[in-house]
């Protein structure tokens, strides 16, 4: 008998999902070998209780955490950076690192959190640094007060509101030079090199500003970023070396899915992501619409399971909300369907953002 032509389009698109699950778990695993960098396994394993995102599997490598994980047990001082662009409200794909910085805040680090308007500009995120500062004071800090960092070991500064960071990037400068960024980043002669080069001593005094006088000189640091920002921790490092400061580390987060599964969330498809700033049923409409790692025949997926690894509901669940691995098992093995966990994630985001912006209200 033929086999049913709804069963066998299920089946190819679970074929395409797994190789989507593949082509994902290569480009990490890649990046892991090609860059040298060192799993997080052991850290994740031993730690009495690691944060939820590396718990999920959303921390995937780091780059010399070894200096930062003894002072976490010591009292010395050491830092953490991420900073963030304000080219709009803060997402959920935001939030996985703000969440990351605020356990490490919880584990004893000074937090440094820059808020890059002058990058936003430069790079035509936003039609003006106007713009982009007005985004970083009325939308940025507020949202970024809602997540609790201690202020008393918290820095929040807009970039061009901080005189100091320019002053340091003015002589960090002087430890680039063209050829070092040109075999950092690789760009290419039509790319505007000035543009690059501030960019670039910019990024180093925002990295390296925890180890100055001001904050108590040279310690232990590490920024907390997506593997696109590797090259500007390897120049940080470079430059640390030569100026006598600790050399900084990296942990590294995977992008959060964007819910219409074209790629990471990202502002600049609103569809795609989930603002800290919109309602509730916004919220709700976007996630009932996004894509997932599952199939549109219930009777498929309830034998073969879905493919979470791939699924932005998953990954927004996991990264934010869920305590354990229960709802990979879940999906995996077909105990639960797209429907049900899209419900799930509703009310999970709904009382996530009600509570939220409620916070950003009282503080
Ligand atoms: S059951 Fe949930 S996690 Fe699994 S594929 Fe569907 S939406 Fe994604």
């Amino acid at each position: 008998m033929a086999e049913n032509p709804h069963s066998q389009l299920a089946s190819q698109d679970f074929e395409r999902k797994l190789a989507q699950r593949e082509k994902e778990r290569s480009y990490y695993e890649v990046k892991v070998s090609e860059l040298g960098l060192s799993s997080v396994e052991r850290f994740r394993r031993f730690h009495p209780s690691p944060s939820r995102l590396l718990r999920a599997g959303g921390v995937f490598a780091h780059r010399d955490l070894e200096g930062v994980i003894s002072a976490m047990g010591s009292q010395t001082s050491w830092a953490a950076v991420a900073g963030v662009n304000p080219s709009g409200p803060l997402h959920l794909g935001h939030l996985a690192i703000f969440q990351e910085l605020r356990w490490l805040q919880d584990q004893g680090a000074e937090v440094h959190i820059p808020i890059t308007d002058d990058e936003s500009y430069l790079t035509g995120k936003t039609p003006s640094l106007a713009v982009a500062n007005r985004t970083a004071h009325e939308s940025i800090i507020p949202s970024l007060r809602g997540l609790g960092f201690l202020p008393e070991r918290s820095r929040v500064y807009v970039d061009t509101d901080t005189p100091g960071i320019y002053t340091l990037a003015m002589e960090l400068s002087k430890s680039l030079t063209i050829n070092k960024a040109q075999k950092v980043f690789g760009f290419s002669p039509e790319e505007n090199p000035g543009i690059f080069f501030y960019r670039s001593a910019v990024q180093l005094a925002q990295i390296l500003l925890p180890q100055y006088p001001e904050y108590g000189g040279p310690k232990p640091s590490v920024i907390v970023v997506g593997i696109d920002q590797y090259p500007y921790l390897l120049l940080a490092r470079d430059v640390a070396e030569k100026r006598g400061l600790t050399l900084p580390a990296g942990l590294f987060v995977k992008f959060l899915w964007g819910l219409d599964g074209l790629g990471k969330m990202s502002a600049s498809r609103p569809a795609s992501a989930i603002f800290l700033d919109e309602t509730p049923e916004v919220a709700a409409r976007k996630i009932k619409r996004s894509y997932t790692g599952g199939s549109s025949l219930a009777s498929f997926q309830q034998e073969k399971g879905g493919v979470p690894e791939i699924c932005p509901i998953y990954t927004l669940r996991a990264y934010h909300f869920e305590k354990d691995d229960s709802l990979k098992v879940a999906c995996s093995t077909g105990k639960i369907l797209c429907g049900d966990c899209k419900a799930q994630a509703i009310s999970q985001v709904t009382d996530y953002l009600e509570e939220h912006q409620r916070l950003v209200q009282l503080r």
